[in-house]
């Protein structure tokens, strides 16, 4: 039933989505292409200023960060030295009956989630009972029925880690198997044998007769910032610790591409590399733990929505490693990766470029290969989590319903939409003039069709947090109704008034004072 529900909560969102112009499928009008998307008009003001949030939180907030914007094309060598070409590649499995290709450790994953789901039922149905007086730590560590799933669950996670680190495809065919996990779609246990798949999308460069090229789309944002490091070390005069922050887009042939924008063929990361002493980086790993959950809860989407979730398995080159979740209407997931990738990077360029990467720190007086902590985040799956959360279908007082967009006011794609009350006497043009006071500063619209009432919802299904209303008490004292988005209240104010009060709640500037 919650299943049902959830999914229902999330094609809802992509069908909001696509019709007040945030998110489309790619080539609609060609039947669309797996995984991949455009953003409307609505969409590329939200995901602009999301990008800007993070931008600004990392360049302005940082005296040691500085940003580049390094090309998608990269030689090739740098995949093979990052360990890319050899060993960027997700198990699949495909179920014979269905013909649909899933990705092994994520139907176990998947599997292994059951039996948290049951371990917090079981708790919340024990606090239901108990009331105020109920001890949850305890109750974990004690009760039966509780350690009977967590044994279970225990098992299950180890028998899956020690297959994955050895990777032992046929165990984790195994595991599927002796799990009884069947395909959601044919519902049967009719699976083929597991197989690596690399994710790495190929192209030419250069045309065939001079000997083209093989080279990658970049699956990450990441290697542009390592083969930089020099360039931007040098040229900036940076000291250790800093940081190389970039934006930008990635590619990857993922297996299995649902849930909408949540996992997509190209998409776009917004990634910080942090270089510092070594032994050093376990203490920054924390800071940049702390410093990434302030970020995301500072939107104030809710801090129940976000959890950290450690790696069991890590990835090839880092000693630590941790995700930022959140709360979707498909369970909690990551939205952000945080991982100390020690000197492994440079390591590998300076290896296989055979150009010295180090750099020379003068107080210690000695040289040495950097440390390093990345923080990688999702600009699509950062936007997803906010259209998740943000949208409400709110049943109102007079027993209407209306759809609204509660988006962090700093990020909302229009901030006031200015309304003549009517299409005549001289409010049309009052209106105009109050737009062309605002719009310098913030994204405004104008809108004079069909009722006030009508005009409203539009804009809070876009998530608009004022709406101005100019009338013919506006021409005798100067003074317009502006009402606020989540309360649904009104209040008069002066025109000159508007910039202040509009300031106070979507500046970015407030946004990025509660980081520091
Ligand atoms: P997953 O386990 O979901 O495949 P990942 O661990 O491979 O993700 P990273 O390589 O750590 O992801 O990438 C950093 C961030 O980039 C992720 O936290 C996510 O926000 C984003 N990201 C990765 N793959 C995709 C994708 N296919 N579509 C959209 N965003 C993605």
């Amino acid at each position: 039933m919650a299943q049902v529900k959830q999914e229902e909560t999330l094609k809802k969102i992509v069908s909001h989505a696509k019709e007040y112009g945030f998110v489309f499928p790619s080539s609609e009008i060609y039947d669309g292409l797996g995984a991949v998307y455009d953003y409307g008009q609505n969409g590329v003001e939200l995901k602009n200023n999301i990008k800007r949030y993070w931008w600004s939180a990392m360049t302005l907030l940082h005296e040691n960060i500085v940003g580049i914007d390094s090309a998608i094309f990269m030689h090739p060598t740098i995949w093979k030295a990052s360990g890319h070409v050899d060993a960027f590649n997700d198990p699949l499995i495909d179920n014979r009956d269905s013909k649909k290709r899933y990705r092994a450790d994520v139907l176990i994953e998947d599997e292994i989630a059951k039996f948290d789901d049951k371990i917090e039922k079981e708790v919340a149905k024990a606090a239901k009972r108990f009331g105020e007086s109920f001890d949850a730590d305890l109750y974990r560590t004690t009760n039966p029925r509780v350690l009977e799933h967590v044994a279970k669950r225990d098992e299950l996670h180890n028998r899956y880690k020690t297959a994955m680190e050895a990777n032992d495809l046929a165990e984790l065919k195994q595991i599927i198997l002796d799990y009884g996990i069947v395909c959601p779609i044919s519902g049967t246990k009719n699976w083929t044998d597991v197989r690596q798949f690399n994710l790495m999308f190929k192209t030419e460069m250069g045309s065939t007769a001079d000997g083209s090229m093989t080279v990658y789309l970049r699956p990450e944002t990441a290697q542009g910032i390592f083969v930089n490091f020099l360039n931007v070390q040098k040229t900036g005069r940076m000291r250790i610790p800093f940081g190389i922050a970039q934006i930008g887009k990635a590619f990857r042939n993922e297996i299995v591409a649902r849930q909408f924008i949540f996992r997509m063929r190209e998409f776009e990361q917004m990634e910080m590399q942090f270089f510092v002493r070594p032994g050093e980086e376990l203490e920054w790993f924390s800071k940049w733990k702390e410093t990434r959950l302030k970020w995301h809860k500072a939107l104030g989407m809710g801090d129940e929505k976000y959890r950290f979730h450690d790696h069991d398995k890590l990835a090839h080159y880092a000693n630590a490693a941790t995700d930022i979740e959140f709360r979707m209407p498909f369970g909690f997931k990551e939205v952000e990766g945080i991982h100390s990738r020690t000197d492994f990077d440079l390591s590998q360029h300076e290896k296989y470029s055979g150009k010295k990467i180090q750099y020379f720190d003068p107080e210690l007086n000695k040289s040495y290969t950097p440390y390093v902590i990345e923080t990688s985040i999702g600009v699509d799956r950062m936007f997803l989590s906010i259209l998740c959360s943000s949208y409400e279908e709110e049943l109102l007082e007079n027993g209407e319903t209306r759809v609204v967009l509660h988006l962090p006011k700093a990020l909302a794609p229009v901030k006031a939409c200015v309304m003549p009350l009517v299409r005549k006497d001289g409010l049309p043009e009052k209106a105009r003039e109050i737009m062309n006071m605002l719009k310098f500063d913030y994204a405004c619209c104008y809108d004079e069709k069909d009722s006030i009432g009508k005009r409203y919802r539009r804009q809070d299904a876009i998530g608009t947090p004022f709406c101005i209303t100019v009338d013919h008490q506006t021409l005798e004292d100067g003074t317009v109704t502006i009402r606020h988005r989540d309360t649904m209240e009104q209040e008069r104010v002066a025109i000159d008034q508007l910039p202040q009060l509009i300031n106070s709640e979507v500046s970015f500037n407030a946004l990025l004072k509660k980081l520091v």
